[in-house]
């Protein structure tokens, strides 16, 4: 198939429980839940968006039209973005091929394919980990692709809405549920659940197979007041823990 990537850039994870850790973040073009146009936003089941995820037009976004070349590109992307400061060890312009990248990223890793679901502290963080997201990320995510990003030896990391069903071999999903949609994904790494929305409630997801639970201060103009609300909640419910947007408060992507 052909993916439609918004943009890919590498950058430290903001949010949740892998919060600083270096990523490549591959955003997906499209959501289910909003069409991306603000004309729409009002009768959007998801109103509340910040990213835009419209088209192919982002650094590094494009069409690509397998999955091999996908992953070529995020795996570009990673060695770029150590190399940032080590002239001598820049792989080069995105258009250098990536086969001989192959197996550098493979030497970092544990064997590929055989992704450990909980490697450990140490070797999560010794591993290159792409990030995909969106828009909705698993309206294209496919077992293709994520075979292809664990052939580089790639840990491979979602966070969704959780409106639709998931390809096999997930290394770390995040689970992020919106108001008046359905919940498909029960199950996962971590339920990040924006805060406050009209008609959700925390522990209505408690149940649900999930190793940690984040409350996330939704973002604008209210973000002080529903950073208070969070806080508060997570201290009268330890089960839950605040995630704060730390991409935001440093100023990068
Ligand atoms: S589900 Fe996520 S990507 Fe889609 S509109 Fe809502 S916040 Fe944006």
């Amino acid at each position: 198939m052909t993916y439609s990537v918004k943009e890919i850039y590498y950058t430290l994870q903001g949010e949740g429980a892998q919060t600083g850790r270096a990523a490549v973040f591959c955003r997906f073009a499209g959501c289910n839940l909003w069409s991306g146009r603000e004309k729409d936003r009002p009768t959007a089941v998801c109103r509340f968006c910040d990213t835009d995820f419209v088209g192919t037009d982002g650094p590094g976004g494009g069409k690509l039209a397998t999955a091999e070349a996908l992953a070529d590109t995020v795996a570009r992307a990673w060695l770029r973005g150590q190399a940032e400061d080590s002239p001598a060890a820049d792989p080069g312009p995105a258009g250098v091929p990536a086969g001989p990248l192959a197996p550098r990223l493979k030497s970092e890793a544990t064997p590929a394919g055989a992704v450990a679901t909980d490697p450990g502290p140490e070797a999560a963080g010794a591993r290159p980990l792409v990030v995909c997201t969106g828009g909705e990320p698993l309206l294209q995510l496919d077992d293709a692709l994520v075979a292809a990003f664990h052939a580089r030896g790639f840990e491979v990391a979602v966070e969704t809405n959780g409106t639709q069903a998931r390809p096999a071999g997930l290394d770390w999903v995040c689970v992020s549920p919106k108001a008046g949609a359905p919940l498909v994904l029960t199950s996962g790494d971590e339920l990040k659940l924006v805060y406050p929305q009209a008609g959700v409630l925390p522990e209505t997801f408690e149940h649900l197979a999930f190793r940690h639970f984040f409350l996330q201060p939704m973002d604008g103009p209210e973000r002080d007041s529903n950073t208070a609300l969070a806080l508060r909640y997570c201290l009268t419910h330890p089960r839950w823990r605040l995630s704060l947007q730390t991409h935001k408060l440093l100023g990068i992507p």
